[in-house]
């Protein structure tokens, strides 16, 4: 009896696993047709100077829209990198966002750049390629990468390669490892990007509230002390701008600013913004 309660058990385990296995395996086939069907998209958030609230770029944020909905990149980015498509679609991404900007669309644009990208032997060869191509200033290019690539081992020297181009790195989702300090003191990137994680509390009459602000400053005296910028992820009152601006982040991007959105058809050509910073005269 105890034998065959186990079976069912376990039967009904695997049963579960291969319902999760074949979703995984319905969803990368979705994923590959995705690119060639035109359903990825990218859209662009506001990045503002903190004291002025002149946009300075904009992000590039990739969206997976399909008939029966969109899904989030937090989804499918993960996918995409155990599958190896975050290749092609990581420089379909490059593309777009220095073609945004050849286009006036955006002055200075920031791209997410995976750990796996980094790998690639001939990811800065295509980074100098596109840049080539447009003819875009690498200046106004930014490439956000997270501590994971840390463990590239040709990080560093694909770091110095990206440099040495003209174009900028940011430490993305600083604070939100357990290497930011390590990746901090190793890395030498231009700007760092303060983790979301951080800001939602901030404003907040709590004990959470509190710390959180005091973590902020502590980043941000540190980044200053290497001389970088920083940027506050997801600002969505003006109780947090507020309090973020007074412990001295640079530059600020949330839903108080603006929302990723796609870059409609009929805007403008933007004007050229102050070169501000690292955005631009940095
Ligand atoms: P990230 O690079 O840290 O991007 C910031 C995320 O915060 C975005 O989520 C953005 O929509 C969200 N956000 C911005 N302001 C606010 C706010 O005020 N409130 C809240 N609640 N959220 C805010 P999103 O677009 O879902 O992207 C999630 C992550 O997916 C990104 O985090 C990035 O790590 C990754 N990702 C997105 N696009 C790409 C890409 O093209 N390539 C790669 N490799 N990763 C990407
Ligand atoms: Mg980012
Ligand atoms: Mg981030
Ligand atoms: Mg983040």
């Amino acid at each position: 009896y105890r034998v065959k309660q186990a079976g069912g058990g376990h039967a009904a385990f695997q049963r579960q696993e291969d319902e999760r296995t074949d979703l995984q395996v319905e969803r990368l086939t979705a994923l590959h047709r995705a690119l060639e069907r035109n359903e990825l998209h990218l859209y662009f958030q506001p990045v503002v100077h903190a004291e002025t609230q002149v946009v300075v770029a904009h992000e590039a944020l990739l969206r997976w829209i399909r008939p029966s909905g969109t899904v989030s990149p937090l989804d499918f980015i993960p996918l995409a990198e155990t599958s190896g498509l975050i290749i092609p679609i990581g420089r379909w991404v490059l593309r777009q966002a220095v073609d945004a900007v050849k286009a006036r669309r955006v002055e200075r644009v920031s791209v997410n750049v995976s750990a796996l990208e980094i790998r690639q032997p001939d990811f800065v060869e295509h980074l100098r390629w596109v840049l080539e191509e447009t003819g875009v200033e690498p200046r106004r290019l930014l490439l956000e990468l997270t501590e994971s690539s840390l463990l590239e081992p040709r990080f560093a020297a694909v770091l110095l390669e990206v440099h040495t181009l003209g174009v900028r790195t940011a430490l993305d989702d600083f604070g939100n490892g357990y290497n930011s300090l390590v990746a901090l003191a190793s890395l030498p990137v231009q700007v760092v990007k303060i983790d979301r994680s951080f800001t939602a509390p901030i404003g907040e009459d709590t004990p959470a509230g509190k710390r959180a602000l005091e973590v902020v400053r502590g980043i941000v005296t540190l980044a200053n002390a290497f001389g970088l910028p920083t940027v506050a992820e997801g600002i969505e009152t003006p109780e947090q701008a507020d309090l973020l601006l007074k412990v001295g982040c640079t530059y600020f991007q949330g839903y108080l600013f603006g929302r990723p959105e796609p870059l409609s058809s009929s805007s403008e050509p933007s004007n050229p913004p102050p070169s501000l910073s690292v955005y631009g005269a940095f």
